[in-house]
């Protein structure tokens, strides 16, 4: 398939606003496509590159992406963020840029030699490969640049081989995000319709694969191959995630349930085979080099080949450390044996999902538990079983005096469910009222606050569209603002007056005394006193707050307030 077909699909999608209409178009493109292009026009067609298992990361920011745009279309980068800024959007900025060069220089058009899907991809491939090199020779400096120069030599031949339509889709696709509303779902309901096959068993598929790519792929052989599909080392599995809930309806509903203590630290999922072993963040990233101690501690716990969940918690004295604590271990990169000896990290284990050639997802939570008390030895999170009230609670209120966050509870005949926000699992804690939270913009501080954002707009999501909060401005000290700037200077892509917004990339958790009714934001919501409480570089855009939850604690609010008057 040309690259220019895949943008005029996507340009049609993006016109069209209707789901089923949405799957109708995805679903008569796939038949068409060969083995080596479907799983690619599946992957680009859901703004991402990499399976979603991969650690790799395509490293591609605005700025570099502006600057080879400029090169190709022979401007500066200033100029291309004006235009940007003018459209409101990179893709057609580019799109407009790269016509405006085309109408000075006609020529070109006839020197293309057009851009195929696939070879697209691979070019992707090869400029994400060179941002992780290391250059053995030279000064620090050569090794910092060179790889930069090579990734943007990549990205401007793409954009010296693509017409308009094509830079809006190429220019989209290297910053992870097409913008055309096709989410997961309606690309699994499409596969399901191109193929004639089940889409519960697509999403199946899809759960023990993380890939929507190769599912597809699958499809294409028939149902039995996605039937047969296994959970593979090495390829992290999405973590399965809790909803709020409470005890005792979790009793009525199930009876005997199983509860453990809530960790305050980081999720993990360890990967082993044989000698070989690897440790996932919540993101899926691959946080190995960063833990060597956990890894040990897991290797310790068990002979067989596994892949583990579970949360990293930090101990200092016999007590949980914060949250934070955990988190900066597992972005470090350097000084990794000194900080081993400031904290005690220690793995809890708390659910298995493969172990020794077998995939164990479908399997209920107790046999699964089972299984895990069978082969780990060590680092078992204890589990406590009952269908009595009392029992339970008396497991929650130890767990708040331990200094854990509160309780899990667990449907014992419940299937692990990769991805999910199921009901199988629910959290107990303390209502605190924090809400995490999308940052879409900031402006610059003032005075010795100038050189970094001074207080930034947040927001929660619809069904995937962000929507402002409110604008968060305390509760930061200096090195936090600092180290705010650095993770988000690269994803501005715009900029007016004092105001930046960002391409979505960093969730904070936002602290509030209340939720107010306004109209000054479209989601009609505003927080009364927000405050920054601390960065979730655990959690993604897709797990920001949901208007439907702020609606509900709006609800509980009013009812509380009411209660308190009576
Ligand atoms: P939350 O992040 O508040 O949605 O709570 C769910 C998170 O609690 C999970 O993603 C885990 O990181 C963490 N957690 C801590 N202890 C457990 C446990 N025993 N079982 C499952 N998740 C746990």
């Amino acid at each position: 398939m040309f690259f220019l077909e895949f943008a005029r699909a996507c340009e049609t999608l993006e016109k069209t606003s209707g789901r089923l209409d949405m799957i109708d178009i995805i679903s008569k493109e796939l038949p068409k496509l060969s083995d080596e292009e479907l799983p690619v026009f599946v992957r680009f067609v859901m703004g991402r590159v990499f399976p979603d298992w991969s650690p790799k990361k395509l490293d591609i920011g605005p700025n570099l992406l502006y600057e080879s745009v400029g090169y190709v279309v022979g401007l500066k980068k200033d100029k291309v963020i004006d235009r940007i800024n003018r459209t409101g959007d990179v893709g057609k900025a580019v799109e407009e840029l790269l016509s405006d060069k085309n109408h000075l220089s006609q020529q070109m058009l006839f020197f293309h030699e057009a851009l195929d899907l696939v070879s697209v991809y691979n070019e992707l491939i090869s400029i994400s490969e060179q941002g992780g090199k290391k250059i053995q020779a030279g000064s620090e400096k050569v090794q910092r640049e060179k790889p930069q120069q090579e990734k943007l030599r990549g990205v401007r031949r793409l954009f010296s081989a693509a017409s308009p339509l094509e830079g809006r889709y190429l220019s989209r696709i290297m910053l992870e995000e097409l913008r055309i509303g096709v989410g997961e779902g309606s690309v699994r309901e499409a596969v399901a319709k191109a193929f004639g096959v089940d889409s519960a068993l697509v999403e199946h598929a899809q759960q023990a694969l993380n890939d929507m790519g190769e599912v597809a792929r699958l499809a294409k052989q028939g149902p039995d191959a996605l039937q047969s599909v296994q959970v593979t080392p090495f390829h992290p599995v999405r973590m399965m995630l809790a909803q709020q809930g409470s005890i005792a309806d979790m009793i009525e509903e199930h009876g005997e349930i199983a509860a453990e203590f809530k960790y305050d630290g980081s999720r993990f999922q360890f990967h082993k085979k044989g000698n070989w072993a690897r440790l996932y963040s919540r993101r899926l990233e691959d946080v190995t080099a960063a833990l060597p101690d956990v890894i040990q501690q897991l290797l310790s716990a068990t002979e067989h080949d596994v892949i583990l969940d579970g949360e990293v918690i930090a101990i200092k004295d016999g007590k949980p450390m914060p949250f934070q604590s955990v988190l900066r271990r597992f972005r470090r990169r350097h000084d990794i044996a000194e900080a081993q000896d400031a904290i005690a990290m220690v793995p809890n284990v708390f659910d298995i999902i493969w172990l020794d050639g077998e995939t164990l997802i479908d399997l209920p939570f107790s046999e699964r538990r089972k299984r895990l008390e069978s082969v780990v030895t060590q680092y078992l999170a204890p589990q406590v079983r009952s269908d009595r009230e009392e029992e339970i609670t008396k497991t929650y209120e130890a767990a708040l005096a331990a200094g854990h966050e509160g309780i899990m509870i667990k449907v014992p005949a419940s299937p692990y469910t990769p991805g999910q926000r199921g009901k199988n699992w629910i959290k107990i804690k303390p209502e605190v009222d924090t809400l995490d939270l999308a940052v879409i913009g900031a402006e610059w501080g003032e005075g010795k606050r100038a050189h970094v954002f001074g207080s930034f707009l947040v927001a929660c999501q619809d069904n995937g569209k962000l929507m402002p909060l409110s604008r968060v401005a305390t509760g930061f000290s200096d090195e936090q603002l600092a180290e705010v700037f650095e993770l988000l200077k690269e994803s501005v892509i715009s900029e007016s007056g004092k105001e930046v917004t960002f391409e979505p990339s960093l969730v904070f958790e936002v602290g509030y005394a209340e939720l107010q009714a306004s109209s000054n934001y479209e989601c009609g919501f505003a927080l009364r006193f927000p405050r920054f409480i601390r960065i979730r570089d655990d959690k993604d855009i897709p797990d920001v707050e949901t208007i439907e939850n702020i609606r509900e604690r709006y609800k509980r609010q009013a009812n509380s307030a009411q209660a308190y008057q009576r």
